[in-house]
């Protein structure tokens, strides 16, 4: 017998904190015990919406990509067995996602210092993210929030006046001589490496590397230092830019059981991208905290953006991180980018 219940509850919308049987049954129209094609949209629907109810537009592509995700043994149909899978490891998710905010160096010299990026071509401010990320801080409850340090030593590869202290590969554009900041040399060594040259900054246990003053620090929250190894610099906060050796952010977001990470501070088109991209091969469903970040160069910023959207992560304002934190603003996106990432990880 059907024992079908209305998918409209009392507030128009599906719980979906009820239990899978609940959730199989409110949308299975035909009360086959399984969900075709056109019931999982109808779940899909209801599953992807803004905190005020409203249903995202999902591409049609997506939907079927992610049904056909689900139905393990593409007989068009997500069977019980199928479904315990995918309300386990999707929609329990989505709707209970675990965030962490990953706040990239917003350190003194980047703001006032040495790299003050208001000297760079975008000529933005990097104090203009102290107020948003710690109104983030104070109002949002994150499940982890990791500061990142960049971190050199004296000898560094990416300052310009150690540009002396290393060979310049022959096959580099710009020679040793005629190097500027900003300019991209490429070193000798085992691998010929490209490096853009900076003014010295950050350097281990300085003023400039402390974190700016008026930035909020909570209690629990995790340290990162990057570009510690004189010879390789490192943007991301996972890795250093070769690939070589990772900070362990990626096994402590794991080991918290981190599904979502969003990603603020400076500089949007450097270490704040990177770190991003890194995020979203690793794994996580990746949020751009848009209005959180500055940057050194205006193309590049949205160049950061579309690299991220295309990955199927998203760029937001922080004024909409609570809500998605609370699993109230459920973006379809990074519902199919997990769903992406769960074919992947059952069938490697
Ligand atoms: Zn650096």
């Amino acid at each position: 017998m059907c024992s079908r219940k209305s998918i409209e509850s009392s507030s128009g919308v599906f719980d979906f904190h009820q239990d899978m049987d609940a959730c199989l049954a409110a949308f299975d129209r035909n009360c086959d015990g399984q969900l075709d094609y056109p019931e999982f949209k109808e779940l899909t629907k209801a599953l992807f919406r803004d905190s005020s109810g409203n249903s995202y537009e999902v591409e049609e592509t997506i939907s079927q990509n992610t049904f056909d995700i689900f139905d393990k043994n593409s007989d068009g149909q997500i069977d019980r067995e199928e479904f315990s899978f995918c309300w386990h490891k999707w929609i329990k998710t989505i709707v209970k996602p675990m965030s962490a905010l990953l706040i990239i160096d917003v350190q003194n010299d980047f703001i006032c210092g040495t790299l003050d990026i208001r000297n760079c071509s975008a000529k933005q401010n990097g104090e203009d993210v102290i107020g948003p990320i710690n109104d983030l801080l104070e109002t949002v409850d994150f499940d982890a929030v990791f500061y990142s340090y960049d971190w050199h030593p004296e000898d560094h590869v990416s300052f310009i006046d150690n540009i002396h202290l290393r060979k310049v590969h022959e096959s580099s554009p710009i020679k040793a001589e005629e190097a500027k900041v900003f300019d991209t040399v490429i070193f000798d060594g085992e691998r010929p490496m490209s490096q853009r040259l900076w003014p010295r900054h950050c350097v281990q246990n300085t003023w400039g590397s402390e974190l700016y003053k008026d930035l909020k620090v909570v209690k629990d929250a995790q340290k990162i230092y990057k570009g510690t190894n004189p010879e390789i610099d490192s943007y991301s906060a996972f890795w250093d830019n070769s690939k070589l050796t990772d900070t362990k952010m990626e096994s402590q977001l794991k080991r918290r059981n981190i599904t979502d990470v969003y990603v603020c501070g400076i500089a949007y088109d450097v270490c704040v991208g990177a770190t991003a991209l890194d995020a979203i091969q690793s794994g996580f469903r990746t949020i751009l905290v848009d209005d959180c970040c500055r940057g050194v160069d205006v193309s590049d910023i949205e160049r950061t953006k579309d690299n991220v959207v295309e990955n199927y992560g998203v760029v937001v304002s922080s004024c909409q991180v609570a809500d998605m934190v609370k699993g109230l603003d459920r973006r379809p996106e990074l519902g199919y980018k997990l769903a992406l990432n769960l074919k992947k990880s059952s069938t490697s």
